[in-house]
């Protein structure tokens, strides 16, 4: 075992705060990882306040790992020491399920381990990435390629794959018109994606204020949501809306802007239920549905798309003491577009 700095929250609601933890001996398939950033995700907010339902305390969040293999066991034959790696969401699933097999372990039907806020098949609770170095069996860990630096590749393990698999899922492409809703952490790297993919992307969004950022980072259009005349005017128009919002919207004007058969997809979640009513979808034969991040194949498929793209995440850099007030800034949308610790600062 290794003693390793982290940063935790010591119960629901209770402010982070630096510590120390447990990280297992590196087994045959392991590899230790020398965490170098590590992304702050709404959902990390989410569960260190328990907004959705009972969680696991002390609680090391972050599942958004970029690093690097400082020692790999025995059997280990996907990685190697110096490799740049990242770990998301996840680092375990059962391996032989029907989902698994089909290498989309996100759904994995004994549901996956994730990284925090779960209890890993040994027993103890998992660990996240505001820490300086994690162990993680070898499937459950990809390559970052050479052409993207570790600090914007970080948020692409969460936020990058959270919005490629559904873009990839729904075809997108160039043809099709895409609207992202919000534009924040998931929102920011879901319009370089749609628009590195080939399709028409129009941010949807509460005011103007991010306007330019739009247009710059690969949206064609940019409309507020605060305007009822956006409703009436992109109304029928788009194949596909990925929405980023983890807040409750007004979804039967969402709906409304959906051609013939578009799917409208959260990616978000909200943390109280929300009410649909069915007319909303009749017509045009709507999709109202959902996607949880991604596998670990298209995950490694999303980075690799990603440098070759030249994309990577636009971060605001933080020291780790720093934490708590970008939980704070994050809630108030107050982020351009995702915090990233610098996890030496730990
Ligand atoms: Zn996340
Ligand atoms: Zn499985």
């Amino acid at each position: 075992m290794t003693t390793v700095a982290a940063y935790a929250a010591p119960a629901a609601k209770a402010p982070l705060e630096r510590t120390t933890i447990e990280r297992r001996a590196v087994g045959e398939f392991d590899v230790l990882i020398d965490i170098k950033f590590a992304g702050i995700c709404h959902s990390d907010i989410h569960q260190a306040r328990e907004g959705w339902g009972e969680a696991v305390f002390p609680m090391v969040p972050g599942h958004e790992i970029a690093g690097v293999v400082s020692e790999v066991g025995p059997g280990v034959t996907r990685h190697a020491v110096g490799d740049r790696v990242g770990v998301g969401c996840m680092v375990d699933s059962c391996r032989t399920c029907e989902n698994c097999a089909a290498g989309l372990e996100q759904y994995c039907t004994s549901r996956p381990t994730w990284t925090y806020n779960a209890v890993g098949k040994d027993g103890k609770p998992t660990y996240g990435g505001y820490s300086q170095k994690i162990v993680v069996d070898e499937n459950y860990v990809v390559r970052i390629p050479d052409g993207l630096a570790l600090d914007v590749a970080a948020p692409l393990l969460c936020a990058g794959i959270t919005t490629y698999s559904p873009l990839r899922h729904w075809n997108t492409g160039p043809g099709k018109k895409v609207a992202v809703v919000g534009f924040g952490g998931l929102g920011h790297v879901g319009v370089k994606l749609a628009h590195a993919l080939g399709a028409e992307v129009t941010v949807l969004s509460q005011s103007l204020r991010k306007q330019d950022d739009g247009l710059r980072l690969g949206a064609d259009h940019y409309h507020a949501t605060s305007d009822p005349e956006t409703f009436e005017r992109l109304k029928g128009s788009f194949d596909l809306i990925l929405n980023t919002v983890s807040a409750p919207l007004d979804f039967p004007a969402f709906l409304s802007l959906l051609r013939l058969d578009g799917a409208m997809v959260n990616v978000g979640l909200p943390e109280e239920p929300v009410q649909i009513p069915y007319g909303a979808l009749f017509g045009n034969r709507r999709n109202l549905t959902s996607s949880n991040i991604g596998g670990i194949a298209e995950t490694q498929e999303m980075l690799d798309f990603c440098a070759a793209h030249g994309i990577g995440a636009e971060i605001e850099l933080i020291d780790a003491s720093r934490v708590n007030e970008a939980y704070e800034r994050v809630e108030s949308s107050d982020v351009r577009y995702r915090f990233v610790i610098d996890t030496s600062t730990i």
